[in-house]
């Protein structure tokens, strides 16, 4: 079921997108050559706990997963597509990290993903940063009313097939509200003018993944959590918590 949002539910949503952004914000600047994924876990932590916002990531345990998720971002990196439990692991000169977080307050969530190199960057990995950002500005482009779920999937997967990039099969995005995943669920590849219409009050996260070598394939790590390239290619991921609105998408996950 999808849950229309008021315009007075889509301003609380807000307030839990601009936590997430600066526990993001904050994290992105913490990062660098030598500090460990838990110390990025700690920053978030921080600004969560000084909004008095909790974590829909903490503890979260899926049908699927052996353990509750331990941190309250995941922090994936190199060949970790996503949902790596943040642990010892010191960042190193040239990696490519994407960091996925969430915030909760007020009885509503925000959900949102950056990806970034730390020192160094390689052409290459920049390039597919800057396109997982293409994509999905591209998917929020598409976030209008009139559309359908199908013309974000499409944008999206537009943007990554042109640019050569795989998209890993099985993830996406998804309708956010009172909790982290709702319907619909929004593909990050797809045929245009398919799927649910897209009305005013609807609240989505659209979060493109890329893989750089253009294959589609990944595993899961021993952990159970972590989804690796099968190949050990480079990913990258980008997500924003988008309201769809009379007056265009208004993105919730924003400083
Ligand atoms: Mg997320
Ligand atoms: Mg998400």
């Amino acid at each position: 079921m999808v849950e229309i949002k008021t315009d007075a539910s889509l301003d609380a949503m807000r307030v839990a997108g601009r936590i997430v952004a600066q526990a993001l914000t904050a994290v992105r600047e913490r990062a660098a050559v030598g500090v460990t994924l838990r110390e990025l876990d700690l920053v978030a932590r921080a600004v969560l706990t000084e909004a008095d916002a909790g974590s829909p990531f903490l503890g979260y345990r899926p049908t699927w997963a052996p353990v509750p998720f331990p941190a309250v971002i995941c922090a994936s990196v190199n060949d970790t597509i996503v949902h790596g439990i943040p642990d010892d692991y010191a960042l190193r000169d040239g990696d490519l990290v994407s960091v996925d977080c969430g915030a909760s307050t007020g009885g509503w969530v925000g959900d949102s993903a950056v990806s970034f190199t730390v020192g160094r960057a390689r052409p290459e990995d920049t390039r597919l940063v800057d396109t997982a950002f293409a994509a999905l500005d591209a998917g929020i482009a598409a976030a209008v009313v009139g559309n359908r779920v199908g013309d974000i999937a499409h944008a999206i997967g537009r943007v990554c097939r042109r640019a050569g990039y795989g998209i890993p099969d099985g993830f996406g995005g998804h309708g956010v509200g009172r909790t982290m995943h709702e319907d619909p669920g929004v593909p990050n590849e797809g045929r245009p003018g398919r799927g649910m219409p897209l009305r005013h009050g609807m609240v989505l996260a659209i979060e493109p993944m890329l893989i750089a070598s253009g294959t589609d394939d990944h595993y899961t790590a021993r952990d159970g959590w972590a989804v690796v390239t099968s190949d050990g290619s480079r990913a990258a991921h980008a997500e924003h918590t988008v309201a769809i609105t009379d007056e265009g998408p208004r993105i919730l996950t924003q400083l």
